[in-house]
């Protein structure tokens, strides 16, 4: 991946391990302007009004009828967002981004179709076209005259995605690139009008092309009998000698990697998004149903398991809300930092690029979380969320796949180690430098510093702590390592857990005394208490995982003496979290749903 040239004034990506931020440097969902929230409505009203009534037709797959809506929604600007406004588009920030896919998510048949469209088929054009590609096609695509597709998993390679047999050679007289190969599990394959394709040219070096419906030898395949997403279009794509015009090479040959997996960074962190958005929607249908159903003379919603549940739904959405939309103003702010008169599309993928940790988390912690709602408000309806009459059941097969595509959360979670790592031994993150410190503090034996003070002191030091034992695991795991750590893959995954939790915990605390400061305690209360709840658990979890890393590499006195720091790291009181998830949970059914702002 190439190195960055991203405005001093941004924090880099991943730092947040190795530095502390303020609340102030966090964007909340508290702070979404006037035109942000319009964009989100706008989309919430036309899912709620053109593609909700039509939900049977579409998991029938009525002919043509995804494309009509796309194209529907691209007549009032949903569709032109990642273009910018000189092709046609409306060029948003990353925090209206946001906005849209949790609003279209509403259908996930839809939101799907959306983003394979308006962000992986899109942006490719936008990052990467060249003046006349970007002419001839974003002004198109930024209006759903035309519908776009990301071409690049084959029958043989998806995580592997290198592994790539479409070959592309060029023609005797020069004009055009012959297409031969086979794609597959191509979203809106069966009506887009433009497929960024990528394939070797020569058999060997990794290119992209873009290809329009219609080509001789382009056909695709009939749709797949998929689990979930049944509204959505996936097909097998098929280029027999299919010509390519010269000019349809979207960047250079031998560097279609860098579209690949640059677009990839934006998708992933998009799809965290959308798999909020879904939660949320979740929620609400679990909460209501909570208070309509009896058993035992009352509502369930009265009962202990059935309140947390809802509790821990909501608190779960509250992290990985919280996580995206700081990343979110994270990449606005670095944008804005570039200037007036930067490119801003080559900004907007610079920061995909720079935040590509932070996107990766997105879409692990949103795919898992989206599966976890929807888990347990199948569980919430019981019988009859088993049943295809009830939203839930549908949720629940159209969630799965969020965990695969996009790279499956395995590969997410290797890639963030590896992202990581690459950024510290480049020199761009100080892990090293933090690893030593922390090293030097071990060796120095207890601290005699002042603890911090405040409402929020222990939390903050566990925090720290985290930070540490993250610090601790990984030094001990490169120690024995060195550069075959990416061959352990237990380790790595591990490793990735804490950084993520690491993330989802520094962001809700920000968020919570940035609320409290704004609002008062008091106003922030039930806040506090969902981020009370999820630090105390994620503690638990990053201890479990840095015990296993560090037994995994260490024996003996070394092993107990690294496990005595541990403890000594994450030393905390025990916190009452059933009573605080009794006042999220009672949060969430006063209204029936997610109860803290950026509904
Ligand atoms: C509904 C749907 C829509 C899709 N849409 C698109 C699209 O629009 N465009 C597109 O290009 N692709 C699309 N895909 C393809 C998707 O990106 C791939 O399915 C995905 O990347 C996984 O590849 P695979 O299916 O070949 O699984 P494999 O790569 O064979 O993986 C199988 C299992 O092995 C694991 N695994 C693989 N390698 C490793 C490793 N190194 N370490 C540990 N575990 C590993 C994986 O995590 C997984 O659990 C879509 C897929 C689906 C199901």
């Amino acid at each position: 991946m190439a190195t960055t040239s991203l405005p001093r004034a941004a924090s880099r990506g991943g730092s947040f391990l190795v530095e502390s931020c303020a609340p102030e440097d966090v964007f909340s969902p508290a702070e979404l302007t006037d035109d942000q929230k319009l964009i989100g409505q706008t989309a919430e009203e036309f899912v709620r009004k053109e593609v909700l009534p039509l939900i049977p037709d579409l998991e029938q797959h009525k002919p043509g009828l995804m494309a009509q809506l796309l194209r529907k929604s691209g007549e009032i600007g949903l569709l032109g967002g990642g273009v910018p406004e000189e092709y046609g588009g409306t060029g948003l920030d990353k925090v209206s981004t946001v906005q849209l896919a949790e609003k279209l998510s509403a259908y996930a048949g839809f939101g799907v179709s959306h983003g394979s469209n308006s962000g992986i088929g899109t942006l490719p054009i936008v990052f990467f076209g060249n003046a006349e590609q970007k002419k001839k096609y974003l002004p198109l695509l930024a209006t759903g005259e035309k519908l776009a597709a990301y071409c690049l998993s084959e029958p043989q390679a998806g995580s592997d995605a290198q592994n790539s047999r479409t070959r592309a050679v060029l023609s005797p007289d020069g004009r055009s690139w012959i297409l031969n190969g086979q794609k597959m599990w191509i979203t809106n394959g069966g009506f887009a009008d433009i497929y960024i394709v990528f394939a070797k040219v020569d058999g060997e070096k990794m290119s992209c092309f873009i290809v329009e419906r219609g080509s001789p030898g382009f056909s695709s395949g009939a749709e797949e009998k998929k689990m979930g997403l049944k509204g959505s279009s996936t097909t097998a794509l098929f280029f027999e000698n299919c010509p390519v015009p010269k000019e349809n090479l979207l960047h250079e040959i031998g560097r279609g990697h860098i579209v690949a997996f640059n677009i990839l960074n934006s998708g992933r962190f998009s799809l965290g998004a959308y798999c909020t958005g879904g939660a949320k929607g979740t929620l609400e249908i679990a909460a209501k149903y909570a208070k309509e159903r009896h058993a035992f003379g009352k509502p369930i919603g009265d009962f202990g398991l059935i309140r947390e549940k809802l509790a821990e739904m909501a608190i779960r959405i509250f992290a990985v809300e919280s996580m995206i939309y700081r990343s979110a103003g994270l990449m606005d702010r670095a944008i804005a930092a570039a200037g007036e008169d930067a490119d801003k599309s080559h900004q907007s993928m610079k920061v995909y690029e720079e935040y590509a940790i932070e996107s990766s988390i997105s879409k692990v912690y949103g795919s898992e979380l989206l599966d976890f709602v929807v888990d347990e408000a199948v569980q919430i309806f019981g019988g009859y969320g088993f049943h295809e009459d009830y939203p839930v059941a549908r949720a629940y097969r159209d969630s799965r796949v969020n965990r695969i595509f996009e790279g499956t959360n395995e590969i997410n979670r290797l890639l963030i180690i590896q992202m990581l790592m690459k950024r510290a031994t480049s020199g761009v993150l100080p892990l090293m430098q933090a690893g030593a410190k922390l090293r030097e503090e071990i060796m120095a034996g207890p601290s005699f510093e002042e603890p911090p003070t405040g409402a929020w002191a222990d939390e903050e030091r566990i925090l720290a702590g985290i930070k540490k034992a993250f610090l601790l695991a990984a030094g001990a795991a490169l120690e024995k390592y060195r550069d075959r750590l990416a061959d352990n893959e237990e380790i790595v995954a591990a490793l990735s857990d804490i950084v993520m939790q690491c993330y989802a915990i520094e962001s809700l605390l920000r968020r919570v005394q940035k609320a409290e400061a704004s609002r008062g305690a008091q106003a922030a209360a039930v806040m506090a208490d969902a981020a009370r709840v999820f630090l105390h658990d994620g503690a638990d979890h990053v201890e479990i995982g840095a015990r296993k890393v560090l037994a995994a590499v260490l024996d003996g006195d070394m092993l107990r003496a690294q496990l005595a720091v541990l403890r000594r790291f994450l030393k905390r009181e025990p916190a009452n979290t059933v009573a605080m998830r009794q006042r999220v949970s009672a949060a969430v059914q006063a209204g029936d749903r997610y109860p803290f702002e950026g509904r």
